[in-house]
């Protein structure tokens, strides 16, 4: 059986940063992760803007926006020298497009102000955020119908070919001394008998380390589970399921442009790649079992396409579908990453990025091998798989900004109901009209008007008026 210091799981940008940045501390590393296997992973899929403000959203809690920001910008300001270094040790151009433009229109909730809110992120942090007229940004000519409101430029922020920055850090992994980089898949690992991680794959072999970072994405949760045998004590990860495409447009897009974070996604957005293509993302949709083997659906590519088209630029209407992507956003519940060691000292983790990783990635690698080479560097850290997860309990998980967010979620760019949503929405107020009727709701006011209501009048008919009472009198709407 073959021996190693660290194990690495996963060749995602998370588990490649990680890796190379041990080897780089002077630590003999083994990567192990399925390479020709690329299906529904996230950092292919992803359209790799470095966002660092650009995904602040208004109605973020202010403890989370601080730590996220903060982090986001720490890795911003790695990235340029992080990816110059790559391109020189793989010979890979990969580079990082400067500048993003954030773009309001009518189609969102309240566009304008969530170009606010990204607007004082960025000068609350001395960093530079201007307004334009939306006809100065490069590449934006949407439907003369429904012009944009304003435009946002962020000259800090940027983009990168996500492809070709892992191409980079797999060809670096794979010169680097240190690194030997194994094609396979972990099925379980076990604490070994002499203290070490024992891991098996899925080619029958077995490797030995002295400690084992996680970072299979979506698919650590499962493995895990496998690993019955280690108490890590690592939340669950779920999945924000996403769907990209790739076109050869015939626009010239120097610069990534995106509408703000709207209903319960990262907006759409076109960001320019290599060869004359433009990427168009993306969906979002959370998952508690992802199935990586899933295609993207008609509906997710009608979304983008239609969203694309429309509201930056009708000329991507003659565009040719190049390819299609799906990936697994890992995430878990208090929506911010795992980074550091587990309960178990020998088990590490890096993933739950959730739509930040690609940005995240030399951060991640900081703070992990920083762990590594100097124990307890990363204790107390708020990336900690060790922290307690903040997660409002019950109904105060549901803000007044949620039912909008929904709502967005269930209509159609134009407003409408998207086809097919009205039977959805059927089913859905009929079993949430007899739950709110034998249940009751939870303010005790409304309770008590709706048990009189239905008392009185027991008929189908009464459901307008309890769904006016409920409209007028129930859960609190956030001002527009
Ligand atoms: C559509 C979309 C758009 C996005 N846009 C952006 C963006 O604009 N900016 C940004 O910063 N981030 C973005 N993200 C988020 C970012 O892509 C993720 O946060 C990041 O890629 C997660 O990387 P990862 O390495 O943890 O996971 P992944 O990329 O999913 O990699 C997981 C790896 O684990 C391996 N693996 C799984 N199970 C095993 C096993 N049992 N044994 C061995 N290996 C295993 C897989 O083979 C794979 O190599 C986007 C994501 C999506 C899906």
């Amino acid at each position: 059986m073959r021996s190693t210091e660290v194990l690495v799981v996963g060749a995602g940008v998370l588990g490649c940063a990680v890796a190379l940045r041990l080897a780089d501390g002077g630590v003999r590393v083994a990567l192990v992760a399925p390479l020709t296997d690329r299906r529904g992973h996230a950092s292919r899929a992803a359209g790799a803007m470095l966002g660092v403000f650009s995904e602040v959203s208004s109605h973020d809690e202010p403890w989370r926006r601080d730590v996220e920001v903060g982090e986001r910008l720490q890795a911003r300001r790695l990235y340029d020298d992080w990816v110059a270094d790559l391109a020189e040790r793989s010979g890979i151009g990969v580079a990082v497009a400067p500048g993003l433009f954030v773009v309001a229109n009518a189609e969102g909730e309240n566009d304008e102000r969530e170009l606010q809110a990204v607007a004082d992120a960025a000068s609350s942090h001395g960093c530079r955020a201007e307004l334009h007229s939306w006809r100065d940004v490069p590449g934006l000519a949407p439907e003369r119908r429904s012009p944009p409101l304003s435009a946002l430029e962020l000259p800090d922020e940027g983009s990168i070919d996500a492809s070709l920055l892992l191409d980079a850090l797999e060809g670096a992994l794979v010169r680097h001394s240190l690194v030997e980089v194994v094609q396979a898949r972990v099925t379980s690992l076990a604490p070994g008998p002499t203290g070490e991680i024992t891991a098996r794959l899925d080619s029958g072999a077995e490797r030995r380390a002295s400690q084992v970072v996680l970072a299979a994405g979506v698919e650590t949760t499962q493995l895990m589970l496998a690993s019955e045998q280690l108490e890590a004590g690592l939340p669950p990860i779920l999945s924000g399921r996403g769907v990209s495409i790739l076109v050869r447009a015939p626009l010239a897009l120097p610069t990534a442009i995106r509408t703000p974070n709207r209903s319960f996604a990262c907006g759409l957005h076109l960001v320019p790649r290599s060869g004359g293509c433009v990427y168009v993302g993306a969906t979002n949709r959370l998952s508690t079992a992802p199935s990586v083997d899933r295609g993207p659906t008609l509906d997710e590519l009608a979304t983008l396409v239609d969203g694309a088209v429309r509201q930056f630029n009708t000329s991507l209407r003659h565009a040719e579908l190049m390819a299609t992507a799906v990936g697994h956003r890992p995430v878990t519940v208090d929506r911010l990453p795992l980074v550091g060691r587990t309960r178990d000292p020998r088990v590490l983790v890096a993933s739950a990025t959730y739509r930040n990783g690609i940005l995240l990635a030399p951060r991640v690698a900081e703070i992990l091998a920083g762990e590594v080479l100097q124990p307890g560097s990363a204790t107390g850290h708020p990336f900690s798989p060790q922290r307690e997860l903040k997660v409002p309990g019950g109904l105060e998980a549901l803000t007044g900004w949620t039912g909008r967010g929904l709502l967005a979620q269930l209509t159609a760019s134009d407003g409408r109901l998207a086809p097919g949503r009205d039977e959805e929405l059927e089913r859905f107020l009929q079993l949430a009209l007899s739950s709110l009727l034998v249940d009751g709701p939870v303010d005790d006011g409304l309770r008590r008007k709706l048990a009189r209501l239905w008392e009185r009048a027991p008929l189908e008919e009464v459901l307008p008026l309890i769904f006016e009472t409920v409209a007028r009198h129930g859960g609190k709407p956030e001002k527009a």
